[in-house]
């Protein structure tokens, strides 16, 4: 079978209605600069035998400063060749003016858990992320769709609005692919120069040791992976932060590891690497 690449919205939905009534879409939204992460998506959503749809749109809703935007990285053609080559049946690269038409004023909006974490210095990042995700449902209207656990706050919303909304398309995520030193693959680590590129790959090397420790309370343990990462080089933490996997609650005490997750931004030379990790 042949790749489909779709860059308009007649195209797409001309596409969508020559499927076969019994096949179910599986769709798989990105910003493009496609890697190992994204393709974990594909494989899964191919593994299902859904007909997956990879969408590639940088979204300018989600994003709270022009240079950060700018700087997005974008390879297409190279995307496209990936994403032939793992058998995708259709991409959809749209145009920002077929999403967001002139005059556009309709944003999705969660209350209580977009403010924290991602959210907490970029306000209105979370509106743009499910307001775009609720777009392409609609649009595309898949049986499932796909995200990574990289994003784990942005997981987190979309299954929150799947259910707030009603929304009848199923959430499944993938664990989070890493490179051999155990950084997290991310199309901004293409952003980062040598030494900061070296440096992120230590990250993980400090979470590794978090099984080992046995601290009680959340704050003593926040607070001495802190202390490791700034005496380590990592002098720009915007946040670090034990929460609870299924809630996203700050809990005072640690009792169940297995519930836990440390979740953590830093910069790095200018470019913002997130990532999460579970205490045991
Ligand atoms: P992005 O293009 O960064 O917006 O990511 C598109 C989708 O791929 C999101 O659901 C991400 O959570 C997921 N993703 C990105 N990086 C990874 C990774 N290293 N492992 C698993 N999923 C990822």
């Amino acid at each position: 079978m042949q790749t489909i690449i779709a860059r308009s919205l007649p195209n797409l939905k001309k596409n969508l209605n020559n499927l076969k009534k019994n096949k179910k879409v599986g769709l798989v939204p990105t910003m493009g600069c496609i890697h190992d992460g994204h393709l974990a998506l594909v494989e899964k959503s191919k593994k299902l035998k859904y007909f997956t749809v990879v969408t590639i749109f940088v979204n300018p809703a989600q994003f709270n400063n022009t240079n950060d935007l700018k700087s997005y990285p974008s390879q297409e053609k190279k995307d496209l060749e990936i994403l032939k080559n793992n058998n995708v049946d259709l991409v959809f690269i749209p145009k920002v003016q077929q999403i967001y038409s002139a005059g556009y004023s309709t944003y999705v909006k969660e209350i209580n858990y977009s403010d924290i974490l991602c959210g907490r210095l970029r306000k209105n990042h979370f509106s743009g992320v499910l307001t775009i995700v609720l777009k392409l449902f609609l649009i595309t209207k898949p049986y499932a769709a796909f995200f990574g656990e990289k994003d784990f706050q942005q997981l987190f919303l979309i299954k929150k609005m799947v259910k707030d909304l009603n929304v009848s398309v199923k959430i499944i995520s993938v664990p989070t692919v890493r490179d051999n030193n155990g950084l997290a693959l991310s199309s901004r680590n293409k952003l980062l120069n040598p030494k900061s590129l070296k440096l992120a790959k230590k990250i993980n090397v400090h979470f590794r040791k978090i099984r080992h420790l046995h601290y009680k309370l959340t704050r003593d343990l926040e607070s001495y992976l802190q202390k490791e990462l700034k005496k380590n080089g990592f002098n720009d933490i915007e946040y670090l932060e034990v929460r609870e996997s299924a809630t996203l609650e700050h809990p005072v005490t640690i009792k169940d590891k297995k519930s836990l997750r440390v979740f953590i931004a830093v910069n790095l030379s200018g470019v913002r690497l997130i990532d999460n990790y579970k205490l045991k």
